[in-house]
C-alpha cells in the first residue's frame, strides 16, 4: 500500500484554506460590491482569554482560550466549542468562518463563530474540567446571550460541558437560561437527536449523491469512516442501519479494516465498553493514513482539518468524499480530487445536521414547547436537502464543483442580508 504523509500545522493552515476557498468563490460573485467582498474576508471580533484554574492538588495553572465571531448579519452567531491542545487563534478564526457560510447555506438564521481551550480535555479530572469550563464560560459572559452567541459542542467538548455553560450563565444572571447553549443533555433543555444530527446529516447527503449517481443497492457500496466520535460514530451507525457495508473505521490511533463489512453495532460496542478501538478482534489493522487510501466508493471524513492534502490526495481512492470533518480537505487537494473526477460533498453541507438540530434545540428553548425525535429528524431531512439540491443545481448551472458552489450561495446570501441592512452609521 502506499502511504504518503505529510506534517501540517493544522490551525494555521485552516485559516489560509478558508481564505482561499472564499477567493476562489468571490470570482463567481463579481455582480458584488468589491467593499462587500472585503468585509467578509474579516471576522467582526476576536476575544482571547487567559483564565486561571485550580487542579485537583491545589495548584493554579493558566489556560487560554479564544471566541470569535465571524458574521453576525443573519443572527446571533452559533458555532461550536473545542477543547484541543492544537487550538489557535487562526484555527478559531476559519472555524467561525466555515460557521457563517454553514449557518447562511442551510438558511438558518445566524451568523457564524467559534471557540476553543488550548487544553487536552483527556489530562483533567472530571473536577478540574468543570471548573475549566465554568471560568471559561464565565470569561465569554460579556460576548453570549441567546440573542447573541450560542456555543455548542465540537472536538474535545460535549453535552455535559454544556450543562456547565448553561448553569454557570444562569447562575450569574439569577435565573434558568436553557437557550444559551445547544447539544445539551434532553434533561435540561437538549434537543432530541442533537447528539445523531452531525452524523446523520452526513449520511443524508451521501444517500443523496449514491441516488444521483445511480447507486441504488447499499450493500454494494462500500464506506470507510475516518473519525469515531461523536461525528464518525453516529454516520457510520446510521450509514450500517441502511444497509451500507462500512469497511473501515479509525480513531485517533488509528483504524480497523474488513473489506467484506464490520460489525458496526459491535464495534460500538467495543468503543463504549474500552474507550478505544485498538485491540478490537478480527480485523486488519491500518493507519489513519493508510485507511483514507483505501479501497472504497465513499470516504467520508469525520475527525478535523487538514487529512485529505496535496501528499495523499492523489492515492484517495474513494469516488465519493462526503466531509463530516470542517476543513478535512486543503484546495490543493480539492484540485488534484476534482481533476480525478472524485465528487465532494463539502463541510459546510455535509456536516450541518449538527448545527440544524442546534437551531432546533434553540428554538425549542425559546418556545419552551419540545418536539419528538420523529419531528426532529424529519425537519432535518427537509432542510438538508433542500440545500443539497440547491447546492448541486448552482454547481451544474455556473459549471463548478460543490464546494464553490456552497461558497457561493452561502456567501451571496450574507452579503445581500448586509447590503440590504446597511453599513452602519
Ligand atoms: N460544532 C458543530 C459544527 O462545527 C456544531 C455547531 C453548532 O451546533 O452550533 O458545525
Amino acid at each position: 500500500m502506499v502511504v504518503a504523509t505529510q506534517s501540517v500545522n493544522h490551525g494555521d493552515e485552516a485559516y489560509k484554506i478558508a481564505l482561499e476557498q472564499y477567493n476562489r468563490a468571490a470570482k463567481y460573485l463579481v455582480d458584488l460590491d468589491d467593499g462587500l467582498i472585503e468585509y467578509l474576508r474579516y471576522p467582526r471580533r476576536e476575544f482571547t482569554v487567559n483564565f486561571p484554574v485550580r487542579r485537583d492538588d491545589g495548584r493554579i495553572e493558566m489556560y487560554t482560550g479564544y471566541r470569535v465571531h465571524h458574521n453576525t448579519a443573519m443572527g446571533p452567531s452559533k458555532g461550536g466549542l473545542r477543547f484541543s491542545t492544537a487550538v489557535t487563534l487562526d484555527e478559531v478564526r476559519a472555524l467561525a468562518m466555515w460557521m457563517t457560510w454553514k449557518c447562511a447555506l442551510v438558511n438558518i438564521p445566524y451568523g457564524g463563530a467559534k471557540g476553543g481551550v488550548v487544553v487536552d480535555p483527556k489530562t483533567l479530572s472530571p473536577t478540574e474540567l468543570e471548573r475549566l469550563t465554568r471560568r471559561y464560560a464565565a470569561e465569554l459572559f460579556p460576548l453570549m446571550s441567546p440573542q447573541m452567541d450560542v456555543p455548542a459542542p465540537d472536538m474535545g467538548t460535549n453535552p455535559q460541558v454544556m450543562a456547565w455553560i448553561m448553569d454557570t450563565y444562569s447562575m450569574t444572571v439569577g435565573y434558568s437560561v436553557p437557550a444559551i447553549v445547544t447539544g445539551k443533555p434532553i434533561a435540561i433543555g437538549g434537543s432530541e437527536g442533537r447528539t445523531e444530527a452531525t452524523g446523520r446529516g452526513v449520511v443524508v447527503c451521501m444517500v443523496a449523491t449514491l441516488k444521483h449517481f445511480g447507486y441504488n443497492d447499499p450493500n454494494s457500496v462500500r464506506v470507510v469512516v475516518q473519525g469515531f466520535g461523536n461525528v464518525g460514530s453516529h454516520a457510520a451507525q446510521y450509514a450500517h442501519e441502511l444497509g451500507f457495508k462500512v469497511t473501515a473505521v479509525s480513531d485517533v490511533e488509528g483504524g480497523i479494516y474488513n473489506p467484506n463489512g464490520l460489525d458496526i453495532p459491535d464495534v460500538l460496542r467495543y468503543v463504549r465498553e474500552k474507550g478505544r478501538l485498538r485491540d478490537y478482534p478480527n480485523v486488519d489493522r491500518v493507519t489513519n493514513a493508510e485507511l483514507l487510501q483505501l479501497p472504497c466508493d465513499v470516504l467520508l471524513p469525520c475527525a478535523m482539518e487538514n487529512q485529505i492534502h496535496v501528499g495523499n490526495a492523489s492515492h484517495i481512492q474513494a469516488r465519493f468524499v462526503i466531509e463530516g470533518a470542517n476543513g478535512p480537505t486543503t484546495p490543493e487537494a480539492d484540485d488534484i480530487l476534482n481533476d480525478k473526477g472524485v465528487y465532494i460533498v463539502p463541510d459546510i453541507l455535509a456536516n450541518s445536521g449538527g448545527v440544524i438540530v442546534s437551531y432546533f434545540e434553540w428554538v425549542q428553548d425559546l418556545q419552551a414547547f419540545f418536539w419528538g425525535k420523529e419531528a426532529v429528524f424529519e425537519n432535518l431531512e427537509r432542510i438538508l436537502s433542500a440545500a443539497y439540491q440547491a447546492t448541486q443545481h448552482t454547481a451544474e448551472k455556473l459549471k463548478i464543483d460543490m464546494r464553490t458552489a456552497a461558497q457561493v450561495s452561502a456567501i451571496r446570501r450574507v452579503a445581500d442580508a448586509i447590503a440590504i441592512r446597511g453599513i452602519y452609521p
